[in-house]
């Protein structure tokens, strides 16, 4: 896969893309259709955000809020629940221009977390919020919270947290289904964007790797960016969004098998497995999963590739989906 990636893709002007992930961990086959019609809608929607002149931030956060809004993916609606039942959300946003960033956590009956993030990015003088601070904060900004609560809540995921309570209760990602974006244009500006619902059966108050900076996003517009997905306790200690970007600029390596190699290391030293997409300032595009799925798509030109098991490649062309439309 990464060779066909880098075949087909590698190109000396760069040429906008946009990548998006729908999470890492396993996926029953029954569940392989609706992850690959939601990751490859939304690599469609912030791709044309980015053909129509719209910019990296707009691009990405527009591709995960399609994700946020699709029953098949672990945010906004669809998010796992926590030990009690809730849905709480973690999501954060990065300019690779300014170095700007937005990162919230434990966010409630909020359809579009990201959104919200990129709001704490651009209006709230800070990186990152919570708690009441970040509630009154979004109210302040016209944001809406979901009368009544608990609206976000699945089935899917009820019996998530259900089997969960009756196995070993040990916090890995099962199914996945975070989602990620990372884009750039043709001008080299890149952004990144990650939004999830965290861990089935997380203790309260619990914050994964997703909104910290470093750990679950990264971009620079001198280095690539890259979403994370997987096992966020474990990512975290070793901050692999920014470690695989600087590692593969300090080696001068390329970033996909930096990002190959970081996350075998990670699982060899620390455990749990995880996965990321990403670009580097030339616009190659980065897939990278040691978990046994991760769902991901990216749109460049008329071409959307697309893939969800280990060395998946699929190509298709951009006009031909029934949700196209929706665009
Ligand atoms: N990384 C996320 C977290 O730990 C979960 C995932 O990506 O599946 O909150």
């Amino acid at each position: 896969m990464n060779l066909k990636h880098a075949r087909m893709h590698s190109s000396c002007a760069v040429e906008p893309v946009l990548i998006v992930h729908g999470g890492a961990g396993t996926v029953t086959e029954d569940r392989f259709p609706g992850k690959i019609r939601g990751v490859t809608l939304a690599a469609k929607v912030g791709y044309q955000v980015l053909a129509r002149n719209g910019s990296v931030l707009e691009a990405v956060e527009q591709a995960v809020r399609i994700m946020e809004a699709d029953r098949y993916f672990n945010a906004g609606y669809g998010s796992v629940l926590n030990a009690e039942g809730d849905v709480e959300m973690d999501a954060s946003i990065m300019d690779g221009a300014t170095k700007a960033t937005g990162s919230l956590s434990g966010v409630r009956d909020l359809l579009h977390p990201i959104s919200l993030a990129r709001a704490v990015m651009e209006h709230s003088g800070h990186n990152f919020l919570i708690g009441e601070g970040l509630r009154s904060f979004a109210l302040d900004r016209g944001f809406r919270f979901l009368e009544p609560p608990g609206q976000l809540v699945t089935q899917y995921a009820k019996d998530a947290l259900e089997d969960w309570k009756a196995s070993d209760q040990s916090y890995q990602s099962g199914e996945g289904g975070t989602v990620g974006a990372v884009a750039i244009d043709a001008n080299g500006h890149i952004a990144a964007a990650t939004s999830t619902g965290g861990l089935t059966g997380k203790r309260v108050g619990r914050v994964g790797d997703t909104p910290i900076i470093g750990s679950g996003t990264y971009a620079d517009n001198r280095l690539g960016g890259v979403s994370l997905t997987g096992d966020g306790d474990i990512i975290m200690k070793v901050c692999i969004a920014y470690d695989v970007l600087r590692t593969a600029e300090l080696t001068g390596r390329p970033v996909q098998p930096v990002a190959d190699e970081l996350l075998d290391t990670m699982s060899a030293e620390l455990g749990g497995t995880a996965g990321m997409v990403g670009v580097d300032s030339d616009g190659n595009v980065v897939v990278a999963h040691n978990s046994q799925h991760m769902s991901w798509a990216y749109q460049r030109g008329d071409t959307v590739a697309y893939g969800v098991s280990k060395d998946d490649f699929n190509l298709l062309p951009a006009s031909d989906s029934e949700f196209i439309s929706l665009v």
